[in-house]
């Protein structure tokens, strides 16, 4: 299947390490000109290069806050003089640390939506008008299986991804007849730095060895394995392509079948 990706400009969120970088890759693999950013400037740039020489494509970055508006407008006007337009924007952050509801501060409930919530709202903000001149756009988050079925210990995700899912499915509706799409993508568990974090914590939490709770998340998994970052990655870039122009407002989880819901 030809995605028909060749010469469209990405941008990705978040992109140095994990999920994003992934992400990225794929993209820059499937011919498009790609642009990342995250907040460590060495990490971001070998990134860049790495993907350069993997897929034999320039990978512009810049290294910024998701939660500093100033700074997202001024990444994605440069993207935009340097390649002429805007297509696609897939929207990330860091995930929020997990805590109990009594040992979490007003503070860091701030904090999560600023990183979730806000940082989404002000991609689109900057995308989605430079997609509508166009006619042509996509719009993607990456979010969590959280909002299909709440983790246990991840008050904050569960929590505030909700809201992102709902401005997504919002935005499907007021976009589609300007040839743009919408969709949330739902990882599950994936073998990144987030979720080594998060089994480190669960283990220092109950005592725990690292590797007997990334077992006990195997056993929840009805594929009876972990996700690579790859594999979610094919589903986006899926949902950045001509081919899925039809497809808006969807939240789709990349998860094993982890949710076991029936939509
Ligand atoms: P990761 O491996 O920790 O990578 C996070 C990336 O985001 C890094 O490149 C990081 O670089 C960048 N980043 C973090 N905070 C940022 C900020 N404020 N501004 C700019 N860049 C920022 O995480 P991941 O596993 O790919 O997860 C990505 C998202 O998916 C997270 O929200 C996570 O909670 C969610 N998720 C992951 C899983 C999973 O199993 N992996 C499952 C469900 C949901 P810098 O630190 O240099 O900025």
């Amino acid at each position: 299947m030809d995605l028909g990706l060749n010469g469209r400009v990405a941008v990705v969120a978040a992109a140095s390490k994990g999920l994003g970088r992934a992400v990225a890759e794929e993209l820059s693999r499937e011919g498009a000109h790609v642009a990342i950013c995250a907040r460590t400037p060495g990490t971001l740039a070998e990134t860049a290069a790495q993907i350069t020489k993997s897929t034999g494509r320039e990978v512009f970055h810049q290294a910024l806050d998701v939660t500093d508006s100033t700074a997202v407008a001024a990444f994605v006007a440069v993207v935009e003089a340097r390649f002429g337009r805007t297509d696609i924007c897939v929207t990330n952050s860091g995930g929020p640390p997990s805590n109990t509801f009594k040992n979490t501060k007003p503070e860091d409930w701030r904090s999560a939506v600023d990183q979730l919530l806000m940082s989404t709202v002000f991609f689109a903000r900057e995308t989605l008008p430079r997609m509508q001149k166009n006619k042509w756009g996509r719009l993607i988050t990456i979010t969590s299986s959280a909002v299909k079925q709440p983790v246990d210990g991840l008050l904050l995700s569960n929590s505030v991804r909700a809201a992102v899912t709902g401005l997504a499915r919002t935005l499907a509706n007021e976009y589609a007849a300007d040839g743009i799409t919408v969709n949330n993508v739902c990882p599950g568990y994936t073998r990144t730095a987030r979720l080594d974090g998060l089994a480190s914590t669960i283990s220092a939490r109950t005592g725990a060895k690292p590797e007997d709770v990334f077992a006990s998340w195997e056993r929840e998994i009805p594929a009876g394995r972990l996700g690579t970052p790859q594999e979610f990655a094919a589903v986006v870039t899926f949902l950045a392509s001509e081919r899925a122009s039809y497809v808006t407002g969807a939240s789709i989880a990349v998860d094993g079948g982890l949710v076991r819901s029936l939509l």
